[in-house]
């Protein structure tokens, strides 16, 4: 089966229910034809609104965060399992803010991305560098640590399952875009650590997505490296437009 292209959008806290429906009515007609699998991470409140909206679409819905138990005293928390009876595919896990404001360590992560996937959930694992660390050459260390730890445990088999998403946080909502030459020699180093962990045909099939100030003019360059499967886009992908340009472009 040929690999298709990922472009997701991670709308963060932004956008009532109203916001949402309307975003993805707008959106469906302008994506349509597109060659990538196009996938929204809408906030809890939405997503009710926005699996409706996107039915009959090629638009598929996720969540940005679960915990990693199933039901309990969690105050403010949801679970896999409550994702996926609403009808949610895909939970983006570990992403930067989660782990720098929520401190969120990776063995939490591993806890949830476990527990995703056997509720059925796609995890969108993020890992990624910080500036500090990027400057003192530890780069490829953190992301070996972060990749590593958060998939701790994980069959071959449910491999298959997973996104990984390369996130610099020093380029997250900074405008500050990751060169196509830099992301590329990551996502190949990425790549490389997923043959090693699990095996050449899951390394070969797993998507790696970048993520980092995407934007319509620097998309099209991202998507030509060849370890670059996808986008995974913050800031831009809250106007219709401007995600659906780089939706058609990736
Ligand atoms: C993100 O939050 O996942 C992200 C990539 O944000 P932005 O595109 O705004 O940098």
């Amino acid at each position: 089966m040929e690999k298709k292209n990922i472009v997701a959008g991670n709308w963060k806290m932004n956008k009532t229910q109203k916001d949402a429906e309307e975003f993805i009515k707008n959106l469906a007609p302008l994506i349509k034809s597109c060659r990538s699998s196009v996938y929204i991470a809408p906030s809890f409140t939405a997503l009710s609104q926005s699996l409706d909206a996107a039915k009959e679409t090629n638009i598929i819905i996720g969540a940005q965060n679960m915990h990693d138990e199933t039901d309990g005293a969690f105050t403010g928390e949801i679970s896999g399992i409550m994702l996926k009876t609403l009808g949610v595919e895909f939970v983006i896990l570990g992403h930067s803010e989660r782990r720098h404001i929520f401190n969120e360590d990776n063995s939490f992560i591993n806890r949830k991305v476990i527990r995703a996937l056997k509720d059925g959930l796609e995890p969108i694992l993020c890992i990624g560098e910080t500036q500090k660390e990027r400057s003192e050459n530890k780069t490829e260390e953190v992301l070996e640590e972060q990749f590593c730890a958060s998939l701790k445990g994980i069959s071959k088999e449910d491999a298959q399952n997973i996104i990984v998403a390369y996130e610099p946080v020093w380029a997250i909502g900074t405008g500050k875009t990751a060169t196509s030459e830099i992301a590329e020699h990551v996502h190949l180093f990425i790549r490389k650590l997923i043959l090693k962990h699990f095996d050449k045909e899951i390394a070969k099939n797993m998507h790696i997505l970048y993520g980092g100030s995407v934007k319509p003019n620097n998309v099209e360059e991202l998507m030509q490296q060849e370890n670059i499967d996808g986008v995974l886009v913050g800031g831009a992908s809250l106007d219709y437009k401007i995600f659906a340009e780089i939706v058609n472009k990736a």
